[in-house]
């Protein structure tokens, strides 16, 4: 038998993570010029990172030869100070894809199993079955998360519920009275991943008061990145905030040095420019403006989104999402979700949206 067919038939039927396509791939591919290529397809900052953020990496270069901090003293006290939370229930992740995981690693066993949604985030999936657990998805109901069903759905050997608030692809929203039940009804002993990557983008009102329920509930995990409307997805740096005894496990399967000095040093000085975060925030909100107003008066269907993205409905999209390439424009297939015909597009720059609907106009009449 080869060596590589003796790892664990649970990581051999992982089926990869597919990423947004690299605009040089694109442009190495088609020939095209990188310039004249709109990326918006991996719900990146279109603004790009905070000047303060950009200063604070260079003051580090210097140290790039020693470790970075390790319990990430400086990230955890801005963010204490933010959100009003010991440092001690704060988890710091090389993105927060990687707090996702330490969740999975830390409460999830073979014979165990984990609850999450139809569409939810594509690393759910891929994190339980990593750790050679059960995944139970369950149906959707208008394209969001059917909490009342995923409640019905845990069960005896179940030890995590993960939820995406917002979730990504398709940018629905579970209302917060509606996820404090949730989570009151959720048995003490199943814990729950609370994903709130694209929370900054809530209008404050359809927020959640997920570090108020944090007190209440030491089930609970609260994740967060600086990957959005941060713009330092290139960085690598997210948290998990949640009592105590379940932050202490996390550590205990976190890699050391699992953020980087960079990364933690942006992301101080990211947090602290509130101005710089607000423009991000007023972008979005024009964009998706733009983005729907300009897909209904071509008559695309949409998923109403409250992330930095959305998902519309354009019929073969294996087809349309090829002519966009043809055309410098990169957005996301959502195919490997169940979704064969939309494509989701991430809120760009005004010219950069522009670009996408034109070009999107142009293939759907063809
Ligand atoms: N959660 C959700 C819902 C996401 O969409 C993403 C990014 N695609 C992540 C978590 C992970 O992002 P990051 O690791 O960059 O924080």
């Amino acid at each position: 038998m080869a060596f590589h067919d003796q790892a664990a038939a649970h990581i051999r039927a992982i089926a990869p993570y597919l990423p947004g396509k690299p605009i040089a791939e694109l442009a190495r591919e088609l020939g095209l010029d990188e310039q004249g290529i709109v990326k918006l397809a991996s719900n990146e900052n279109p603004l790009g990172a905070s000047p303060r953020a950009l200063a604070a990496i260079e003051n580090v270069l210097m140290d790039l030869a020693r470790y970075p901090d390790g319990s990430g003293f400086d990230l955890k006290q801005a963010l204490s100070a933010r959100l009003g939370i010991a440092p001690a229930r704060i988890v710091l992740g090389n993105g927060s894809n990687d707090v996702l995981e330490m969740a999975a690693r830390a409460f999830l066993v073979p014979g165990s199993s984990a609850v999450y949604s139809q569409y939810a985030f594509a690393v759910y999936p891929l994190a339980v079955q990593a750790m050679g657990a059960r995944g139970i998805e369950v149906p959707a109901a208008d394209w969001g998360h059917d909490l009342d069903a995923m409640l019905a759905a845990i069960e005896a050997d179940t030890r995590l519920v993960f939820i995406a608030n917002p979730n990504n692809p398709t940018g629905t929203l579970a209302a917060p009275a509606e996820l404090a039940r949730f989570i009151d009804r959720v048995p003490a002993e199943v814990g729950i991943v609370l994903d709130e990557a694209y929370y900054e983008y809530l209008p404050v009102e359809l927020r959640g008061d997920s570090l108020a329920w944090l007190a209440a509930h030491p089930n609970l995990i609260v994740t967060r990145t600086f990957s959005k409307a941060y713009g330092l997805a290139g960085l690598r740096v997210g948290y998990a905030l949640c009592q105590e005894p379940v932050a202490d496990l996390l550590n205990r399967v976190r890699q050391p040095f699992n953020v980087g000095s960079l990364a933690q040093a942006a992301a101080v000085a990211a947090l602290a420019d509130e101005a710089f975060l607000e423009q991000c925030l007023q972008i979005n909100r024009e964009g998706m403006d733009q983005l729907a107003a300009g897909l209904a008066a071509l008559d695309v269907d949409f998923i109403p989104s409250y992330g930095n993205f959305i998902c519309c409905r354009v019929g073969d999209a294996t087809r349309i999402n090829q002519a966009l390439l043809q055309r410098g424009v990169i957005v996301r297939p959502v195919a490997g979700y169940g979704m064969p015909e939309h494509l989701r597009v991430s809120v760009g720059l005004a010219a950069e949206n522009a670009r996408f609907l034109s070009a999107l106009a142009e293939v759907l009449s063809r």
